[in-house]
């Protein structure tokens, strides 16, 4: 159906176009200019040494997995309210994702909950920053670092949140970022890893070019690999974006300040609300309402034109594949499973208006009223 306000939408400028045509008017169309310039720009833009451009946010988790050689039977902590990418990748290895419960502010893992889990096989902690907020990473580092555990932050909806004033993508061996359609800024399809370890840099730009030796000979491969590249048509799409970040975060940060003012005043619902920790980048606009209405309501505004979704439902761990194959079962991590029923995600972009966030607001005020 034609919605009235769509859930998500890219922001692709006249400028995006123009630099894409340019990197299709060149007869480098990989492994260019534009991949090193988007790869520069990017590590930049966060604060690291290396970055690596890859072809998806999942292929950057997978890849983060290999650097750690994780082998099968180890054990990764993890979140079990999350986009289900960031356990899949441990999965790949033939590792173990557990998880552990989140906290209620953060929507991140409670790090209070990780030294409990530690056992002789655990290799790493995996927080993920959903919605654009930021885990404690102080307490999670302090754990890792105790334990000598790696950290790889997934930081796929959560490019430039900051914690206690430091980029989220700073604080662990490595990061991860995606670029699918509805994250702040978009290549279509693209990833990235990032790191300070220029071992890891060099072994994660190998393992995603098909093992190939760093001096990247042709036919030469040291181990084995993946094709994870990315082209360089979407790499000048992720450069450009990249140079519009400051722009595009700073109007999203307006419209979710603009949709708190207007929804403030509806008891029904509970609006996101930052911790002093925590700066925002607003990835989505979620709202929590009673898990008795959620669905009821998901369904009105549906019908009434606007696009909403439950966000992340069911958890991980309720997955049908994951309940088979690992038996778990409801009321295991109790606060992201009732976050989970609570949780619907109303429409947000970077293009969205006022008026726009008028008629979403009309059309929550009545399906409330009908309920
Ligand atoms: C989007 C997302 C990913 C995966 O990104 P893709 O580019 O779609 O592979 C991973 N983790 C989280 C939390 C995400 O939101």
């Amino acid at each position: 159906m034609e919605y009235k306000v769509s859930l998500s939408k890219p922001y692709i400028t006249q400028e995006d176009i123009a630099v894409v045509t340019e990197a299709l008017n060149s007869s480098q169309l990989s492994l260019g200019q534009w991949t090193r310039r988007f790869e520069e720009s990017f590590a930049q833009s966060i604060g690291t040494t290396y970055a690596v451009a890859v072809s998806s946010g999942t292929a950057a988790l997978h890849l983060s997995m290999r650097a750690l050689q994780i082998a099968p039977g180890d054990e990764v902590i993890t979140s079990p309210f999350s986009f289900i990418a960031s356990s899949n990748c441990i999965l790949y290895e033939q590792g173990k994702p557990v998880f552990v419960d989140i906290e209620e502010e953060t929507l991140g893992i409670d790090p209070l909950q990780v030294e409990p889990v530690i056992t002789g096989r655990t290799k790493a902690i995996l927080p993920v920053h959903v919605f654009g907020q930021a885990c404690d990473m102080d307490s999670i580092m302090n754990v890792a670092n105790s334990h000598s555990l790696s950290v790889i932050e997934d930081c796929c909806e959560a490019i430039q949140t900051q914690f206690k004033g430091k980029n989220v993508g700073t604080f662990g061996h490595m990061s991860t970022f995606g670029f699918y359609p509805n994250k702040q800024m978009t290549t279509g399809e693209g990833g990235m890893l990032l790191t300070n370890d220029e071992q890891v840099y060099r072994m994660v730009k190998s393992l995603g070019n098909q093992g190939r030796g760093t001096n990247l000979e042709w036919l030469v491969h040291d181990q084995l690999g993946y094709n994870y590249r990315i082209s360089e048509l979407t790499a000048a799409l992720g450069y450009s974006q990249t140079q519009k970040l400051p722009e595009i975060l700073e109007k999203r940060r307006e419209l979710a300040a603009f949709y708190i003012e207007e929804l403030a005043g509806i008891d029904a619902i509970k609006l996101p609300k930052s911790n002093s920790d925590t700066e925002y980048s607003w990835f989505v606009f979620h709202i929590r309402v009673d898990q008795k209405i959620r669905d009821s309501l998901l369904v009105k505004l549906n019908e009434k034109g606007i696009q909403c979704k439950a966000y992340f439902y069911p958890c991980i761990h309720l997955q049908p594949y994951y309940r088979e194959r690992f038996g778990y079962q409801k009321g295991m991590f109790p606060i992201a499973e009732r976050v989970s029923r609570e949780v619907i995600v109303l429409p947000f972009f970077t293009t969205m208006t006022q008026e726009d966030v008028y008629t979403v607001k009309d059309a929550l005020v009545q399906s409330l009223s009908e309920l």
